[in-house]
């Protein structure tokens, strides 16, 4: 049996980070369906696993990855976000955060300095906000 299964794998694609968060999200909705007897969660939820399922048989092994990677990046843009947002949270009482107005670069200047006059460091315009 085990033999069997492992043939039939060949050449598929198989689990991989994408196909975790599927999974994943498809038991939320389908705790979700339960708790609240909708059935728009138990149909996502079946979609989803169908569709995390036939990614798995699937033989189009390059066009999986690249989904994978294209996941991967995206997940790693939020992990740097996210990290980026908690940093300015922790640091939110030593400094203020502010948008250059011309290339929307963020720049961190001292709080309590009165109107200060800040350059961006990235275009140099400079514009003033209170610290
Ligand atoms: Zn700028």
């Amino acid at each position: 049996m085990k033999q069997r299964i492992q043939r039939f794998m060949m050449g598929r694609y198989g689990a991989d980070q994408f196909g975790q968060l599927l999974m994943g999200i498809s038991v939320v909705l389908l705790l979700i369906s339960l708790f609240s007897r909708l059935d728009i969660f138990y149909i996502l939820a079946l979609g989803l696993m169908g569709y995390e399922y036939y990614r798995m048989m699937s033989k189009q092994v390059d066009r999986r990855y690249e989904e994978n990677q294209r996941f991967m990046n995206w997940r790693y843009r939020i992990v740097v976000k996210w990290n980026r947002k908690k940093e300015h949270f922790k640091q939110r009482k030593v400094y203020h955060f502010y948008k250059c107005p011309s290339c929307r670069q963020k720049v961190r200047v001292p709080k309590g300095k009165g109107k200060i006059c800040i350059t961006c460091p990235k275009c140099k315009t400079e514009f003033i906000k209170k610290s």
